[in-house]
């Protein structure tokens, strides 16, 4: 028999600690600035999951985006480069540096997709320590990490000559410093790691793992995609190297929107990044025979900068600086942790796992859950206009953007989640009644 909470108990008493949670919450105003959450209105999406895969837009950003095509783009035309365009990615960077990253100005700009600008920093990173000569030919990264990050560092070993270790982690969690300790020495040129797992939702210890890549020589890349905007982040406080992060996911910069990249101060005009593109010159203008770089974080820009794809993430910057990080950090905390009392109470007797770490000093925004018909209760829930994501082979991912998610909106999916399973698994598909 499959336990029926729901029919058992005479009101949920879940739905009224959401609704309560929901009062209390000191963010709960600023789910409303985003579109598809009206006040009164049926939502065209009744649970959103995957704000931390594709985060919604802003009401402010349809504005934004509009002003910007009718009046900066549409009257300023060539003159916008001089006036403010050639200048946003480091006036956002800067933004988001103070907002989300510990970071002082000089040090961030928005620039190529996620995985190119991986790879000019990683591969920057590597080339300066193989020119010092000194046997540093070893690469570190994970075997749970996201794909990008594992291929193009194979790429660049094998154009460098350099060789890959490889940490095997727990794929319920996540790299430890103990076992970075073991794989870096002095043969370490680089460590590539994510802050938050993109499937596990391991938080990593970042300031302890940066700490013992520096005692071992070697630099280190963090990989902030599932971090940045739902975690606080100290950059400049844990000495960090370099750094990498997504825009689309917990900033809602918009599908395809560029990365943002790190690199510290007083490591700039060391490193040389591959991709030699004019706008990275010391004088893009002067268009001369040799290539030389600019000074400072502008020579890890390649190309023209892609300036109507960061236009929508500035709204929501701005919203984490009005909130504070570590509200923000406080709210996805309490979201999480309650959408773990639900799955231990409504899914776990079904035969579901959870796959993320039960300490949120250890979890990011995101919780993985595991069982054989996930695949299919993702699909179904999507018919439905519930929207976690599936990864492969059996688990369903809820993520939770702590400014666009409720608590009840947390609890609808949640239950709906729990309704598909229970129809799969008596041989039904589709919700239940009730
Ligand atoms: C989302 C994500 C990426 C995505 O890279 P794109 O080039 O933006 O597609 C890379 N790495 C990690 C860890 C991610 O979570």
């Amino acid at each position: 028999m499959i336990p029926d909470p729901s029919h058992a108990l005479p009101a949920d008493p879940h739905l009224t600690f959401a609704r309560r949670m929901d009062r209390i919450d000191g963010l709960a105003h600023l789910r409303e600035r985003f579109v598809g959450v009206d006040a009164g209105v049926e939502p065209p999406v009744l649970a959103y999951l995957d704000g931390n895969s594709l985060g919604r837009p802003t009401k402010a950003s349809v504005a934004r985006l509009t002003e910007f095509v009718a009046n900066g783009w549409g009257t300023r035309l060539i003159r916008g480069w001089d006036e403010d365009w050639s200048r946003l990615p480091f006036t956002i960077g800067d933004q988001l540096g103070r907002a989300a990253l510990g970071a002082a100005a000089g040090q961030v700009f928005i620039g190529d997709p996620t995985s190119v600008l991986l790879y000019k920093l990683a591969r920057a990173a590597t080339d300066a320590a193989l020119a010092q000569g000194r046997g540093r030919t070893e690469i570190v990264i994970d075997t749970d990490n996201f794909p990008t990050d594992r291929w193009v560092l194979e790429g660049i070993a094998a154009e460098r000559g350099a060789s890959i270790r490889w940490i095997v982690p727990d794929p319920a969690a996540g790299v430890t410093v103990e076992q970075v300790r073991q794989a870096v020495g002095p043969r370490t040129a680089l460590v590539l790691l994510s802050h938050v797992a993109y499937r596990s939702g391991f938080l990593a210890d970042l300031p302890a793992i940066t700490s013992a890549v520096h005692e071992a020589g070697a630099l280190v890349l963090w990989d902030l995609c599932h971090s940045v905007g739902s975690v606080p982040i100290d950059l400049d406080a844990c000495d960090v190297d370099l750094a990498v992060g997504c825009t689309y996911k917990y900033l809602n910069g918009g599908p395809g929107s560029p990365a943002f990249g790190y690199v510290r101060a007083d490591l700039q005009d060391r490193l040389s990044q591959p991709i030699r593109g004019w706008a990275g010159a010391q004088d893009p203008f002067e268009m001369g025979p040799e290539f030389v770089p600019a000074a400072g974080i502008r020579r890890f820009q390649s190309g023209t900068p892609p300036v109507v794809g960061m236009l929508a993430m500035q709204d929501t910057i701005g919203m984490i600086e009005e909130a504070g990080i570590d509200e923000v950090r406080a709210k996805s905390v309490a979201l999480t942790e309650f959408a773990i009392a639900l799955a231990d109470e409504w899914l776990a007797p079904m035969g579901v796992v959870l796959a993320s770490p039960r300490d949120p000093e250890r979890r990011g925004g995101h919780i993985l859950l595991r069982h054989p018909a996930m695949r299919q209760v993702t699909a179904t829930l999507w018919q439905h206009d519930v929207l976690p994501d599936f990864r492969s082979p059996d688990a369903l991912r809820v993520g939770l953007a702590p400014l666009s998610t409720s608590f009840a909106e947390t609890h609808t999916g949640m239950a709906a989640i729990r309704d598909v399973l229970r129809g799969i698994l008596l041989g039904r598909s589709g919700l239940l009644p009730g």
